[in-house]
C-alpha cells in the first residue's frame, strides 16, 4: 500500500489549531479509503521557534521537508516580530526555492454558507484564481539607502521574466481549459504599468493561441474589483500577478462567507519539489487558542493536496463530508454567525467521511 510521507508545519496562531485538524481529517480519509496510509511529521517552525533560535526554521530545514509527498501549512506570525520577516523566513523561503509558482486559489459558496453579496447564491459563484508565486511584485528585488536620512530612499522592483509569465499563463489556461466553462480573466494593470504589464499582456495574447477552445478577456485590476461585486457570475478561472491575486483572492474569499474556508495550493507543477496546502487566512491572534477557528479551510486544502497526490476518489470524499458538513448550521463556527468550536466542525467532518456514500 502507498504510503505518502506529509509534512505538516502548523505555525503560529490558529495555524496549530486548524493544521492540527486538518492532520485528524487526512488520517481518517486515508482510513475510509483503504488505499493508501499517511505518515505525518510535525515541524514546529514558525513565530515561536524564532523566538527561540533567532529564525523562522533551522538552517536545513528545506532538506528535512524535500522528500516529503507535499506540505501541510498553517500560518506564521508573532505578534513581536515584523510580518516582513515571518513572511520571508518561512513562507516564501519554502515556496520560492521550491518554485511552488502556481498558487491555486478555488472561491465558492458552500452548501448552507451565505456570501455577503445579496444576489449571489451558490452557483453564481464558482471561480479558481491563479497566483503568480514566483516573481513579479513579491520578487525581492529592491532597496534601501540612508536609512532615517530625510535623503532615505526605498524601493520594491516588480520583476517579471519571459519564461515566468509563460509558464503562469499556460498553467492558467490549462486550468480553464479543464474546468466545464473554459473561461479565462487575465487581470493586469497595463494601463498605468507600461513596461511589465504590457509584456505581461503580450505573453497572454501568445500562450491563448496554443488554447483555441479557452474563451478569455482582460481587465483591470481595479475594474476587476468591481466585476466580482457586482458580475459575479460571468468569471470562472482567473489569472493574475502575485500581488493582484493576493488583494483578489482576499476579497474573493470574503465574498463566499469567511475567510476561513478558503483554500490554497501552492504548486510545483513539474513535481520537481513537494507542493504547498494551506488556508489563506493568517495567524489570527485575536481568536488564538479560544478553539473556535474554523478549520474548513484547511480541510479544503486538504482536498487539494489529495487531488494532487492522485488520490481523486479520497479528495472527492472528503469534498463531499465538508459540504455535508457546511450545509448544517449546527457545524458552523462563531466567523459562519455560529457557535461550533473547531473540534465540533472536526468531529463532524470525520463523521460523514466515514458515512459519506462515494
Ligand atoms: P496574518 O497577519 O497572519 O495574515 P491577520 O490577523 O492579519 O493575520 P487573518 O489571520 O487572516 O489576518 O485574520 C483576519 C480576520 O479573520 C481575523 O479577525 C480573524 O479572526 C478572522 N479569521 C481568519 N481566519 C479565521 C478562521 N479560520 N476562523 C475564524 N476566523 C478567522
Amino acid at each position: 500500500m502507498k504510503t505518502y510521507r506529509i509534512a505538516a508545519i502548523p505555525g503560529d496562531g490558529i495555524g496549530t489549531e486548524v493544521v492540527d485538524a486538518g492532520v485528524e481529517v487526512l488520517a481518517a480519509v486515508a482510513k475510509r479509503d483503504g488505499g493508501f496510509a499517511v505518515a505525518v511529521d510535525r515541524f514546529d517552525w514558525g513565530g515561536a521557534y524564532y523566538k527561540k533560535h533567532g529564525r523562522m526554521m533551522p538552517e536545513n530545514g528545506r532538506d528535512l521537508i524535500r522528500r516529503h509527498d507535499a506540505i501541510l501549512f498553517g500560518s506564521a506570525g508573532h505578534p513581536d516580530i515584523p510580518d516582513h520577516v515571518t513572511l520571508w523566513g518561512l513562507r516564501l523561503a519554502i515556496c520560492q526555492p521550491f518554485d511552488q509558482y502556481a498558487n491555486v486559489r478555488p472561491t465558492r459558496v458552500l452548501p448552507g454558507i451565505t456570501s455577503p453579496l445579496r444576489h449571489v447564491n451558490g452557483g453564481e459563484l464558482d471561480w479558481v484564481i491563479v497566483r503568480e508565486n514566483s516573481e513579479g511584485e513579491y520578487a525581492g528585488v529592491g532597496g534601501r539607502v540612508h536609512q532615517g536620512s530625510p535623503l532615505e530612499a526605498a524601493t520594491d522592483v516588480a520583476m517579471f521574466t519571459r519564461a515566468g509569465v509563460e509558464r503562469i499563463m499556460r498553467f492558467a489556461f490549462g486550468l480553464a481549459r479543464s474546468r466545464p466553462r473554459k473561461l479565462l480573466t487575465v487581470v493586469t494593470k497595463s494601463n498605468a504599468q507600461r513596461h511589465a504589464m504590457v509584456m505581461w499582456d503580450e505573453i497572454a495574447v501568445q500562450v491563448a493561441a496554443e488554447f483555441p477552445d479557452v474563451e478569455w478577456d482582460k481587465m483591470l485590476v481595479d475594474a476587476m474589483t468591481m466585476r466580482m461585486v457586482i458580475r459575479p457570475q460571468t468569471i470562472d478561472t482567473v489569472v493574475a500577478t502575485n500581488l493582484h491575486a493576493d488583494i483578489l483572492s482576499d476579497l474573493a474569499a470574503a465574498l463566499a462567507g469567511s475567510l476561513g474556508i478558503a483554500p490554497t495550493a501552492n504548486l510545483n507543477p513539474e513535481r520537481a519539489f513537494p507542493s504547498m496546502f494551506e488556508p489563506i487566512h493568517g495567524s489570527a491572534f485575536d481568536i488564538m487558542g479560544k478553539g473556535i477557528a474554523n478549520p474548513i479551510g484547511t480541510f479544503w486544502s486538504t482536498v487539494m493536496m489529495l487531488e494532487h497526490l492522485g488520490e481523486p476518489a479520497a479528495a472527492g470524499r472528503l469534498m463531499q463530508a465538508i459540504e455535508k458538513v457546511t450545509a448544517d448550521p449546527r457545524f458552523h463556527t462563531p466567523d459562519l454567525g455560529g457557535a461550533a468550536r473547531t473540534t465540533d466542525v472536526t468531529v463532524a467532518v470525520i463523521d460523514a467521511v466515514h458515512g459519506a456514500n462515494v
